[in-house]
């Protein structure tokens, strides 16, 4: 009998392969794409996913024969949709990695793969045993209730070993039950809602207009304050109440302790979560949840966008401008535009929200891509901070000091009212550099080009780019002297110190990521502020973004220079963004607010348009100079970074990456050049730099020139970020 030609799929699997491979579907079996499947590739076997074929591409030459076959279907996982596969497509192709990468992305939660795990609790529920001991009676004291306990609770609260418990189980006293199994908390539209000022409703009303009626991007731009929170609500309020699922991305995820209570109070239960601080069981049942369309609203942070979404209806990227959107290692992307890109295929409105929008988002909207929205007041009685800077030549701190005379009046009188003060720095660690006051020796990373960093409450130098790290020597390690090292700079640990000698009574709280480790003790510290139980906070940008402290008067920025200093295109507008948002958290509430900025360069045009609350002029002489200089958004930029542990070969790949470009109308390939930080974990760095004009296809220009161009050998990494954030 002659045997049909076997049926062909491509498989997709979760790693750094250039495309799916085909594998033969076994009679019998029925696949479609989407699917989960287990495939073997060389000796081991893979979880992938079914993809569609590609229309486009050649028919794949392989012999049928020599392919080979699916193993399994993975029926109880809900096999991805359409959208989430040509999401994954589009990713890979713009951000020049493997569809496999991004795949691998789509796949993070391990747990969602396995059978969803039983859980099993005790309960009361026979006669007390034959047998007493003491151990036993305290189980039964604490179970009395007649709850159904996990049983390692249970143990734990009698003080037992869980051999007690099986013990009871055993004697038939306890009763094992099927606990239930989690779910998303159920969301609940009938809710009260804000009643909007009628600045707030007009903005909801023009934003709901878009909801349900295909894709569109709004930009919604408020001030700190005005409630932009309350108005996207709506938003979220009308994609639910279609049935839809939403997402709320927000950069800095730890930080939403507010946000979900304002959702807990808005839609009557919590959203669904998705960060890096879950435990891998719950990012499972999340997974599923979204997968299942059981979890209509969640708020993640950027690979949130990643999750498998059935029926979205919306995303709102709130702090649109936050360059932690950009993922720097794996797959490049940066989730802002990759909303915007997965809200076209899905065919939903896209709200990016932020009190300074970026300055790509701004021009989109100027040129009537985006609709602009705006909130030009805050809610209530509460007004802008009036800002001022400090002119550190005129009123200089004392010697080995770092606030200004004038900044420590403030805060004086700030506590003698009774109200609360931020000074912030965007530092780590106590001091940034230790020099030998004898020798002179600076104490430098054996790995990086980078100085290491005192961490006087660990007691350490760490280097903040491999996190290296020694004790805090007592002799130079280049003289011998004995106690001759000295901090230089300020780091906030000392700046902290600072405070504690000048307010001694003052409750201080320092918040820094290094130090405050956990999501949950961040959280619990960020209460302690708002319900007003610290005085002063000194804080890195960990306490900038987005929170609200009713009790905040004044913020004092410590350096506002610091960012100014670095070679990257966006830095003026990123200081701009940032000194904006620390010093917006103050007179949120009913108190009046005010921001001192401390400063060498007073005149500078950042620190002039703070201090005149000037964004839009500011903006404006941003945008001609970008326009000028052909930079992002009217240019488009890829960098291509080249490393390996020795410097010769990190070079002459570089160069001989440069000698293949091939010639190009509209595009212009620049250096190679060495790093700013020329080496990073031992290995040395050269960038080349990609510049393109807006109509030219980047892409396909750099998939042509790497197709061609030598690959790189022995340790030498070549990795290439379109639309870099980070020019280091
Ligand atoms: P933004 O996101 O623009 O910084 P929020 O939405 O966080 O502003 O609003 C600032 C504060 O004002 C919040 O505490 C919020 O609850 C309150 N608020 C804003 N609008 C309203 C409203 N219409 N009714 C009640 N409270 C509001
Ligand atoms: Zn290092």
């Amino acid at each position: 009998m002659a045997k049909s030609k076997p049926v062909t799929v491509p498989v997709l699997l979760p790693l750094a392969l250039p495309a799916p491979y085909d594998y033969v579907v076994p009679e019998g079996m029925e696949v479609a794409p989407g699917q989960f499947v287990v495939v073997p590739l060389a000796t081991v076997e893979y979880l992938g996913v079914v993809w569609p074929r590609d229309e486009t591409a050649e028919a794949p030459k392989l012999d049928p024969k020599k392919l080979r076959e699916i193993i399994e279907v993975v029926d109880d996982v809900p096999p991805l949709p359409r959208v989430s596969l040509d999401f994954a497509d589009w990713v890979a192709r713009y951000t020049l990695t493997s569809p496999g990468m991004v795949l691998r992305m789509m796949m993070s939660a391990g747990r969602a793969f396995s059978p969803p795990a039983l859980h099993y609790g005790v309960r009361l529920y026979g006669a007390a045993p034959s047998r007493m001991t003491p151990a036993r009676a305290r189980v039964l004291e604490v179970a009395a209730n007649r709850m159904t306990w996990v049983k390692s609770a249970l143990a734990e609260a009698a003080g037992v070993s869980p051999g007690v418990i099986d013990g009871l189980v055993d004697a038939g006293t306890l009763i094992t039950e099927e606990l239930p199994a989690w779910a998303p908390p159920r969301l609940d539209l009938s809710t009260a809602r804000a009643r909007l000022t009628p600045e707030q409703a007009s903005a909801a009303s023009e934003m709901l207009a878009n909801v349900g009626d295909g894709f569109s991007v709004t930009l919604l731009d408020g001030v700190t304050g005005s409630g932009k929170t309350e108005v996207y609500f709506e938003a979220i309020a009308a994609a639910l109440a279609k049935g839809k699922q939403a997402l709320v991305l927000m950069p800095e995820i730890a930080l939403t302790s507010h946000f979900i209570a304002r959702c807990q109070e808005r839609f009557g239960a919590k959203p669904a979560e998705w960060h890096s601080g879950l435990t891998a069981p719950m990012r499972g049942r999340v997974w599923r949840a979204v997968a299942e369309n059981q979890a209509k609203l969640v708020v993640g942070a950027r690979s949130a966008l990643f999750l498998p979404f059935p029926d979205l209806g919306l995303i709102v990227v709130d702090e649109e401008h936050d360059a932690g959107y950009k993922q720097e290692e794996r797959v490049t992307y940066q989730a802002r535009d990759m909303a915007v890109v997965r809200g076209s295929l899905g065919a939903f409105p896209v709200v990016l929200s932020s009190a300074t929008p970026s300055i790509e988002s701004l021009v989109n909207a100027a040129q009537g891509r985006y609709r602009h929205i705006k909130l030009e007041r805050r809610y209530k009685a509460a007004r802008l901070p009036a800002i001022a800077a400090i002119d550190m030549r005129v009123s200089p701190p004392e010697r080995g000091k770092w606030l200004s005379p004038v900044l420590v009046e403030a805060v004086a009188e700030t506590l003698q009212r009774g109200e609360q003060a931020l000074l912030f720095l965007n530092r780590r660690g106590y001091a940034p550099v230790t020099v030998c006051r004898n020798c002179g020796f600076k104490f430098e990373c054996p790995n990086c080009s980078a100085w290491l960093v005192e961490h006087r409450f660990r007691r350490r130098l760490e280097c903040h780019h491999c996190g290296t790290f020694v004790p805090i020597p007592e002799y130079c390690p280049n003289c011998g002297a004995e106690h001759s090292l000295v901090p230089c700079g300020p780091g906030i640990e000392r700046i902290d110190e600072e405070v504690a000698a000048l307010f001694p009574d003052a409750r201080r709280v320092l918040l820094s990521s290094d130090l405050t480790p956990s999501v949950s003790d961040l959280r619990e510290t960020l209460r302690e502020i708002e319900d007003r139980e610290v005085d002063i906070v000194i804080g890195t940008q960990l306490v900038a973004k987005g929170h609200h402290f009713p009790g905040l008067a004044l913020v004092g920025v410590v350096d506002a220079d610091l960012g100014l200093a670095h070679a990257d295109p966006r830095a003026a507008e990123r200081t701009f963004q940032l000194l904006n948002q620390v010093t917006g958290r103050a007179g949120r509430g009913a108190i009046p607010g005010r921001g001192l900025i401390q400063t060498y360069m007073p005149e500078h045009p950042v620190i002039q348009a703070l201090a005149l609350s000037d964004r839009d002029a500011f903006l404006a002489r941003e945008i001609e100079a970008r326009k000028a200089a052909m930079l992002p958004p009217f240019g488009r930029l890829a960098s291509l970074l080249v490393s390996a542990s020795a410097r010769d070969a990190a070079e002459s790949y570089a160069r001989s990456l440069a000698r293949a470009a091939p010639p190009a109308h509209k595009i212009e390939v620049l250096g190679p050049a060495e790093a700013p930080l020329a080496v990073i974990r031992g290995r040395f760095r050269f960038r080349l730099l990609v510049k393109a004009t807006r109509e030219a296809d980047l892409q396909a220009y750099l998939r042509l020139w790497l197709s061609e161009a030598p690959k790189p050998k022995g340790d030498v990494r070549l990795n290439i970020d379109v639309d870099p954030y980070s020019f280091l």
